[in-house]
């Protein structure tokens, strides 16, 4: 339970047979369990990365730890956090998932509500498999390319796993931010503080509005729009990440600076986010690329709707191009 504070089992434990809400507030004996409360967010935030045990085999002091650490991100109430953390917590779990045995594995992923059969491979209903592998990019996970039986799809112990990790960040940040009353904020209300102000560093670290000459009130709204969703820590689909990062190379922004936007994205991989801006602004490629036209950002569903000059245009570029123009 301590290494998987978010399934039912354990919150039903921390019920019954748990402290009471004020004796986990407040009670000196539970200071190191608010310490380590905080320092789950905390890492979460800085390092996006939550170490897997703190606690040295002090079971109960790990699984209360998980509450605290919920109470202080709702209290915060910021949608980067809440995607940051719970990343973070799935990431955990999926470390912690690869050294169980098959019956352990199982009980998680029927926790999570999966429909599912495992033997020496896993059977996992297509509905299920597609609702949490949506976020996997590669073509090796597209539904055409997997094997199914009767509705199932086949799948190895490791691409399982990855899959339940989805389920669990999806479970996490469906339940954030809780309801936090006063008694809770007044108790963690440092803490609170702390972590809110950390979060708007961390964001402030990566503003567009930052990056050297670029104004962004020369942006299209689609691109301003992509740009938005990065700070706010929301997903953003491959072809949202080829056009941003085609236009913001086209209009002069250096890779670097490129880089350092998408590190603010939850889901951010170091080594790939790399490769994909070197690919795209022909420093891997040898092929600069631009956005895509007007008219096919329509057809991906990445055009908010035209503003007064969208309308005289077919390029988001002629859009950068324009309003600088008229600043003179
Ligand atoms: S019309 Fe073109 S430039 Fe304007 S928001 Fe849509 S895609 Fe972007």
């Amino acid at each position: 339970m301590a290494e998987y504070p978010f399934l039912e089992d354990a919150s039903e434990f921390i019920r019954s047979e748990g402290p009471t809400l004020e004796e986990l507030l407040l009670h000196p004996a539970r200071e190191e369990v608010r310490r380590d409360g905080m320092s789950r967010v905390r890492r979460a935030l800085e390092e996006g990365r939550i170490p897997d045990t703190s606690t040295e085999g002090d079971y109960l002091r790990e699984l209360l730890s998980y509450p605290i650490a919920r109470m202080i991100v709702s209290g915060v109430g910021d949608a980067y956090l809440i995607r940051r953390y719970s990343l973070a917590e799935a990431e955990k779990a999926r470390r912690n998932m690869t050294s169980k045995d098959n019956d352990f594995i199982s009980l998680v992923a029927k926790d999570l509500g999966m429909d599912f059969r495992m033997d020496g491979l896993v059977l996992l209903h297509f509905s299920d498999y597609l609702r949490y592998s949506v976020q996997m990019k590669s073509k090796d996970w597209k539904l055409v390319n997997q094997r199914l039986a009767d509705g199932y799809v086949r799948l190895g112990r490791d691409r399982f796993i990855r899959v339940l990790k989805e389920a669990i960040q999806k479970r996490m940040e469906s339940e954030l931010p809780l309801a936090v009353n006063d008694q809770i904020l007044n108790a963690l209300g440092d803490k609170i503080e702390e972590i809110a102000n950390l979060t708007e560093e961390k964001k402030e670290q990566h503003k567009v509005e930052d990056m050297g000459r670029i104004r962004i009130t020369r942006v299209p709204p689609c691109m301003r729009d992509l740009i938005r969703a990065i700070q706010l820590g929301k997903h953003i689909p491959h072809t949202g990440r080829f056009a941003l990062t085609a236009f913001l190379h086209n209009i002069g922004l250096s890779s670097d600076d490129i880089f350092r936007l998408y590190s603010l994205s939850p889901d951010f991989q170091e080594g790939k986010t790399k490769y994909q801006i070197g690919h795209i602004s022909g420093e891997i490629s040898g092929t600069e690329y631009t956005p895509p036209e007007c008219s096919t950002m329509q057809s991906y569903g990445l055009c908010p709707g035209p503003d007064g000059l969208c309308k005289r245009i077919k390029h988001p570029l002629n859009y950068y191009r324009i309003k600088g123009r008229k600043r003179g």
